[in-house]
């Protein structure tokens, strides 16, 4: 009885998430499709603006396909031991000179020396959708992507702040939930990701925010033991 249940609840949400990825892909598709139709019949009318355009939504579905992936675990990731301070810095260097641009700066007390039992890949997407997230909630005014540390025993902790718009309160539950998005040309699946790969890594993520000014990212992982 409760295995047919918990079977029905998963058909449910698999349901829900075939219907989002459906829609989610189908609105690029068209307009791709749109425009390979206008290729074909007026080839003189296509401008570099639709090439840019049709590329951006070709990247979307890209983008799409490859969070899903995160949840299809075709194989499980490679865990190895490798320093916290590679997967911080490697991160703020590959974002680094998209931040400046919207003048968003990263300000990250010193890293401490601590290992972590992971798998590299998956951690850096983390905080690249962390900072992502924080970069696109500044960019109008601009701000502080603040990095601090607490080593315990067994856990470091990890604090992301920014001082965005922040998030309302009765929406931070909702946060992670695949396709909840409030940006026009977001996928809603950054978060998503995110908890997934914290979850593989038997850490936690919490967010706080008083829904008028900053975010709190505040995320624990379990540190390699020797
Ligand atoms: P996307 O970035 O594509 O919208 P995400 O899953 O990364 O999808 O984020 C979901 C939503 O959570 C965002 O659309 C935004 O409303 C909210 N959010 C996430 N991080 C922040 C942040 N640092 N500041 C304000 N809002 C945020
Ligand atoms: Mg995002």
């Amino acid at each position: 009885q409760q295995d047919y249940l918990l079977q029905t609840e998963k058909l449910a949400v698999a349901g829900q998430l075939a219907a989002g990825i459906a829609h989610e892909i189908r609105n690029p598709l068209t307009s791709v499709m749109g425009f390979l139709q206008l290729l074909r019949e007026h080839f003189d009318q296509v401008s570099p603006e639709s090439y840019r355009i049709v590329w951006s939504e070709l990247v979307r579905i890209s983008d799409i396909a490859s969070s899903l992936l995160v949840l299809a675990k075709p194989e499980p990731a490679q865990f190895c031991n490798y320093t916290l301070d590679t997967i911080i810095r490697d991160t703020i260097t590959l974002l680094e000179g998209q931040a400046h641009k919207v003048n968003v700066y990263f300000d990250s007390s010193p890293i401490p020396d601590v290992t972590l039992h992971c798998s590299p890949g998956q951690l850096k997407q983390v905080f690249l959708n962390l900072f992502k997230n924080s970069i696109e909630a500044m960019e109008d005014g601009g701000g502080t992507i603040r990095l601090s540390y607490d080593v315990q025993p067994e856990h470091v902790i990890i604090e992301v702040t920014d001082d965005g718009p922040g998030i309302p309160k009765h929406l931070l539950a909702t946060l992670g939930q695949p396709f909840y998005t409030t940006k026009e040309k977001g996928t809603g699946l950054g978060l998503m990701v995110v908890y997934n790969i914290i979850q593989e890594h038997r850490g936690h993520i919490q967010f706080d925010s008083d829904g008028t000014h900053g975010t709190r990212v505040t995320i624990q992982l379990p540190i390699a033991q020797f």
